[in-house]
């Protein structure tokens, strides 16, 4: 009886930590890189994407040449619905479809950019606002598969 009260909570921290946040498989190969980068979070909140509502109470772009112009909320810059493994990065150095393997994040594949996100900063997708927070800034090393 005591040995299963040991056991339950550690499965559940350990379960917790393979299944949450990363939802992309590891890739089957080698890495082909082992890089420093400096790693932000982000959600879809209009703090952390340029957008807000206009008087209609539509989301529109808050600045930049498009301005005004309406903004798909939780969209990536590749058309896909932005979920935990998502990542954006310099599509000068990461082209879309890059996987990245973060230490605390998990893996992740390249699907988004931002305006701040250049060479070597990448920027991790969280479902809140809170959690981005919580992530902050932090330098890691990330092994990366090219596409
Ligand atoms: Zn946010």
């Amino acid at each position: 009886m005591r040995i299963i009260a040991l056991i339950l909570p550690l499965f559940t921290v350990l379960a917790g930590c393979v299944t949450r946040p990363a939802t992309f498989a590891s890739p089957s190969r080698q890495a082909d890189a082992y890089l420093s980068l400096v790693a932000t979070g982000y959600c879809h909140c209009g703090a952390c994407c340029g957008w807000e509502r206009n008087w209609l109470g539509r989301p529109v772009f808050s600045s930049g040449s498009a301005k005004g112009r309406p903004k798909s909320v939780g969209l990536t810059a590749s058309g896909t619905q932005a979920k935990p493994g998502t990542l954006a990065a310099d599509p000068a150095y990461f082209p879309m479809g890059t996987r990245m393997f973060i230490p605390g994040y998990g893996y992740g594949r390249v699907e988004d950019t931002g305006g701040a996100i250049k060479a070597g900063r990448i920027d991790l997708y969280f479902r809140s606002h809170q959690e981005a927070l919580n992530w902050g800034r932090r330098q890691r090393d990330v092994q990366v598969w090219y596409p």
